[in-house]
């Protein structure tokens, strides 16, 4: 080490110390870019470090060669410091940086070295660099020289994988994991409900399903890279995936219901906790266990459990099944997780945390009466819980602050949930930025991870539900954004995050990204309500199932169980050729949008087809993007050639009928592509001895992806017929 060198060093730990006050004082310049933004950057005097230049990697220290992407992978081990090396050092007794996961990294011309007190921070100080390296290799420009400190502020930064509805390939979670590592998310909440191929109770898990083996092998692939997996696995409600089958009826708390456990009875915990144990060996090693336990409803009425109800309420079962299942986990090293909306139902709190139709004002005078409520039942809330408090929008409602609050004056530990698909679609998602409360996309990932910030809070999940069962693809925009966040709160403008997002990823620049996506998603909402009457296909008056009552603590209505409804009564009619034009006239509106559509379909697609072929990396996303597009444009076209057919005119509407054949063949052409994208990761339908789990959720209709098409399979045969008709 030369003196200049030293003296560089020295005063750049000064500097790193300055810069702990004033973060962001230097970035970065174009086109480097590390994802999340780190602490603080200093620029050095001297050139920067030429791509091609490193050859060794150097470990001081008692650890093991972290594990590395894909340039940093290609070094060898070396003995001494020589030009083009990267030394890590594990300094444990380092007080430098603030937390284990943080690291100082230096780069000069012929050399880096990255240094922490934690192996953690070793690994994302090599992340770093290897997303720097990429850049130099993409752009061909050397690295400046530089220092970076950096620390995450949140210390928990976990996503959830939800296959409650689908299933993807072990070769995808595998990537996944590689991916999420490159972006510093340390946690994924699995929620396996039938997907893991439980020992103990081996009706549960679904043909297909993991097995222990290959998730405790995933653990372990995970917790080389600093990930944690952690277990959910739902219990007292939300349960459907347990009790559908007859074998557990004796367990439901309504023997006509599937969705919820009677806490009082015994066999609910010996099959609860079988579960728990198996999803426990296939996480080995991890500290929690999510147990879920939001949105019970129906419990409190069977003879065993009505009496304690009305004695001491509803509650009482709840945080009674919340006790046992806590004492089960702290007896097998876990702590519990739990999503906190039936206690704060009970305080009569829960509609302030979300509502924004809840005023300031209503939303203190709730809280004033709850708490005394809140506080009464505080001996019975488990103290070695995580309480997890979600909130899908702004975040910024009094009652959700109010909660907050709360569980810090208390003493109790939280967390927060934020979404990367609040909006819940299965196609393009909604991004609305300027919208006040109504704002969706990565600007409330944003909004909450900041307050969570602000109260030291320091565990976020970014939760990916699966109702709507869109690609786990149309996830990662949110992941990543939840990740940048969570690492460095008020780090990057929305902006700022969708170059970044879209240099990381893909390697590529789209500086009008977010009309880009307004566009594209125009088109999906379309899609949605095209062939119907009123609402869209995610309308729960249009859900195209054998039951009405679709809330899922209600029972269907009487004599509706099996009742065979028409639902195309819920769709729009075609048109009467006996009074040409009518129908044109009646659906203007959406013949207007749709000729939008079909005015933008040759730009939008060749521009998907562009980025595929410019992406440098994750082409699959823009192959995805694209079918997606593709398949969503056929609404457009189809309502286009049935105007054509709605005339006067012979010849338009002849080649109106002929219009509406080549749609029909177009869609299946398009939708094959879907089915053929979406089955490069994940498998699109269930053998055939599979136990269908349905619910409410659109995509448990069916045991393959053609719920995605229910309204086209009814509009289409409606029109088979029209056609036959016409002739
Ligand atoms: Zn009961």
């Amino acid at each position: 080490m030369n003196k200049n060198y030293k003296l560089s060093l020295a005063l750049g730990t000064l500097f790193s110390f300055i810069s702990f006050i004033c973060t962001g004082a230097e970035k970065l310049p174009s086109p480097f870019i590390i994802l999340p933004q780190p602490q603080s950057v200093i620029l050095l005097k001297g050139p920067g470090l030429e791509p091609g230049k490193l050859q060794q990697i150097i470990l001081k220290g008692e650890f093991k060669r972290p594990v590395t992407g894909n340039i940093l992978s290609l070094l060898t081990i070396g003995k001494s410091t020589v030009s083009g090396t990267v030394t890590l050092i594990l300094d444990k007794n380092n007080t430098a940086i603030p937390s284990k996961e943080g690291y100082i990294l230096t780069i000069s011309q012929d050399r880096v070295e990255i240094i922490s007190s934690g192996e953690a921070g070793l690994f994302y100080g090599c992340q770093s660099l290897e997303q720097l390296l990429e850049d130099a290799r993409d752009y061909r420009k050397p690295i400046p020289s530089c220092r970076i400190t950096d620390y995450p502020v949140l210390s928990y930064r976990a996503v959830h994988f939800d296959l409650k509805h689908h299933l993807d390939h072990m070769n995808y979670y595998y990537e996944s994991i590689d991916r999420l590592a490159r972006y510093k998310i340390n946690g994924v909440v699995i929620e396996f409900e039938d997907k893991l191929r439980y020992q103990r109770q081996p009706l549960v898990g679904a043909p297909q399903s993991i097995s222990i083996d290959e998730m405790a092998a995933l653990t372990l692939y995970a917790r080389e890279r600093h990930i944690e997996v952690t277990p959910l696995v739902q219990g007292l409600g939300h349960a459907t995936f347990i009790l559908k089958h007859q074998e557990y009826a004796g367990l439901r708390e309504l023997s006509w219901n599937t969705w919820a456990f009677c806490p009082l009875n015994e066999g609910t915990y010996q099959v609860l906790f079988d579960l728990y144990r198996d999803a426990i060996a296939a996480t080995p090693g991890s500290r929690y266990l999510h147990i879920g336990g939001d949105e019970i409803g129906n419990i409190g009425l069977c003879p065993r459990c009505k009496p304690m109800a009305d004695k001491d309420g509803m509650l009482s079962l709840s945080l009674y099944w919340l006790k046992r299942v806590c004492e089960f986990a702290r007896e097998n090293n876990r702590i519990p997780i739990f999503w906190d909306d039936m206690p704060l139902k009970e305080g009569g709190v829960y509609e302030s945390t979300w509502s924004d139709e809840v005023t300031s004002a209503q939303a203190d005078k709730a809280w004033e009466e709850g708490i005394p409520k809140l506080d009464k039942l505080l001996t019975d809330f488990p103290k070695n819980c995580v309480y997890m408090r979600w909130n899908y929008s702004m975040a910024k409602q009094p009652g959700n602050i109010h909660a907050l609050d709360w569980y810090e004056s208390r003493g109790l530990k939280a967390m927060i949930a934020t979404a990367t698909n609040g909006e819940g679609g299965m196609l393009f998602q909604e991004d609305e930025r300027d919208n006040g409360s109504a704002s969706s996309g990565i600007i409330n990932i944003r909004s909450f991870v900041q307050l969570a910030a602000e109260r030291n809070i320091s565990g976020m999940l970014c939760t990916a539900w699966d109702d709507k069962s869109p690609h786990m693809e149309n996830f990662w925009r949110g992941f990543i954004a939840a990740a940048e966040y969570s690492w460095s709160p008020k780090g990057r403008t929305l902006e700022e995050y969708d170059n970044a997002w879209l240099q990381r990823e893909f390697g590529l620049s789209v500086p009008d990204y977010v009309s880009f996506n307004r566009q594209l998603r125009r088109g999906s909402a379309l899609w949605y309500e095209a062939y119907f009457k009123n609402g869209n296909l995610l309308s729960d008056e249009n859900t195209l199932q054998s039951m009405q009552r679709v809330e899922h603590w209600l029972p269907a209505l009487e004599g509706q169980e099996k009742i065979q409804f028409d639902y195309t009564t819920k769709l729009i009619e075609l048109p009467d050729l006996k009074f040409p034009g009518s129908w044109s006239r009646k659906y203007k509106e959406r013949l207007d949008r749709a000729l939008t559509e079909a005015d933008n379909y040759k730009t939008l697609s060749d521009r998907l087809v562009g980025l595929n072929n410019t992406s440098k990396r994750n082409r699959y996303y823009w192959q995805l993007s694209l079918a997606l597009y593709n398949f969503q444009s056929t609404a457009p076209k189809m309502l286009l050639a049935l105007k054509q057919t709605d005339s006067a005119d012979e010849t338009q509407r002849k080649s109106g009928f002929e219009n509406v054949k080549k749609t029909l063949r177009e869609f299946q052409l398009a939708w094959s592509e879907v089915q053929s994208v979406y089955s490069q990761t994940r498998f699109v339908s269930y053998p055939d001895n599979y136990i269908p789990d349905r619910y409410f959720h659109l995509a448990s209709q069916r045991e393959d992806l053609s719920w995605m098409i229910q309204s086209e399979e009814l509009f289409f045969g409606m029109i088979e017929k029209w056609l036959q008709n016409q002739r």
